[in-house]
């Protein structure tokens, strides 16, 4: 049985105070959200602390969007997962094409960071997607193989979201096709040696697509940017029909 997992990524948005205030609206309207549906905000770092101690432990879990693979030491502006774990935090997303793209992350430090998240006890959100360009050259799934094969080594699949996170409908408001999300998550899976592990589809997701996305039968939940810093808008997410 896989699970549903509905994860927000606020990437470098709100202050600790507008994340309590977020937490505001949507707390409201959470009340009817089904239980078997897992909801994640994945907060920046300065906002995990205050999120934690007014979710305590509750339906809705904290995640943060990067971990260092080392535990302590000589590494400045970097997270440890021990420091994380403190704050509550439960998921952690790696990998996300923004810090492959801008902060240098390559496959092996997505390995390695992966590691350091399942030392700590934490669930890490593995990102993996194509360029614009290298699906018009039909690379996709190359691509997304060559990611997986590198980014997993001795990674436990039990303890693991993927998220197939399409680069070109990433803030874009360009989704990729429902049905075309559904083909690739099915061979992202035909790669992964856990059949249980919950995969998302991640690029421009909102209200007026969650529905469609969700119905597809390989689609497990959804990692969503924009969309999830509006209380009222990622609350129709997370209680897509
Ligand atoms: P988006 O971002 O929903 O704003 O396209 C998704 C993501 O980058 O995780």
């Amino acid at each position: 049985m896989r699970t549903i997992v509905i994860a927000g990524n606020w990437k470098m948005n709100k202050t600790q105070a507008e994340a309590l205030e977020f937490l505001k609206g949507f707390m409201g309207q959470m009340e009817t959200a089904p239980d078997e549906r897992e909801v994640v905000l994945c907060a920046p770092f300065t906002a995990l602390s205050a999120l934690s101690k007014h979710l305590h432990g509750g339906l809705i879990k904290v995640g943060a969007q990067n971990i260092h693979w080392e535990d302590s030491g000589a590494f400045t502006g970097e997270i440890s997962g021990d420091m994380l774990v403190e704050l509550g935090v439960r998921y952690v997303i790696v990998g996300h094409s923004e810090r492959r793209q801008y902060f240098g992350e390559t496959d092996e430090t997505v390995n390695q960071r992966l590691q350091a998240a399942q030392r700590h006890g934490l669930k890490p959100i593995l990102c993996v997607g194509e360029t614009k360009q290298q699906r018009d050259a039909g690379e996709t799934e190359a691509v997304i193989r060559q990611q997986l094969s590198r980014d997993l080594v001795d990674i436990d699949q039990s303890n693991l979201v993927v998220a197939y996170e399409p680069i070109w409908a990433i803030g874009t408001g360009d989704t990729c096709e429902a049905k075309e999300a559904n083909r690739v998550i099915g061979l992202i899976r035909q790669q992964l040696s856990d059949p249980n592990v919950s995969i998302q589809y991640g690029g421009s997701v909102k209200p007026g697509n969650i529905d469609d996305i969700m119905a597809q039968p390989e689609i497990d939940g959804a990692l969503v940017g924009g969309a999830s810093l509006d209380p009222e808008g990622f609350a129709r997410i997370v209680n897509y029909q």
